[in-house]
């Protein structure tokens, strides 16, 4: 498989601001809120991540998790909870490519693939490879990662079949 080319890649997969947004957009359209822990829809819910969705981490790092609480049961919650990409240190940009990856190529992905063009370890590769497997199969989750795919930002992409 041939690396991607940066140039041409959609903003949400090199960017990872842009990558969590879109998240947000898929699974919440029209801003219609979700909270994962008690279910109740609003679109108020307090954002608490910073307006450009960078923040800083108790030790300075930069990260940019959007994170909300829920107004009804007041936990906090991100749009990652509950899907594939939940508890993995990876950045939401590098799941997005992986997912590009996996459908560009016919037999998926692999976690050495993985590894190469994403720059991370075998072990993460290799979760990352597992999850995805694993996403693909699993709703609504596939029809969140069909929407990904489909979406107008990302002309020419391959859907998942
Ligand atoms: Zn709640």
């Amino acid at each position: 498989m041939k690396p991607p080319d940066p140039a041409t890649l959609p903003k949400y997969l090199s960017e990872e601001a842009a990558a969590w947004e879109l998240l947000e957009r898929l699974r919440w359209p029209e801003g219609k809120i979700v909270c994962p822990h008690c279910g109740v829809i609003d679109a108020a819910h307090y954002f608490i991540g910073a307006r450009s969705g960078e923040r800083k981490t108790r030790t300075g790092a930069i990260t940019y998790r959007r994170l909300w609480r829920c107004r009804e049961c007041r936990k906090q919650f991100s749009v990652l909870v509950g899907t594939i990409f939940e508890s993995s240190k990876i950045p939401v940009s590098k799941w997005l490519l992986a997912m590009w990856m996996s459908n560009a190529g016919k037999n998926g992905v692999s976690a050495l693939e993985l590894q190469r063009h994403l720059g991370i370890a075998y072990q993460s590769a290799w979760f990352m490879a597992h999850r995805l497997r694993e996403g693909m199969t699993r709703k609504p989750l596939a029809t969140l990662l069909t929407g990904a795919i489909v979406s107008d930002e990302c002309q020419g992409t391959p859907r998942i079949a």
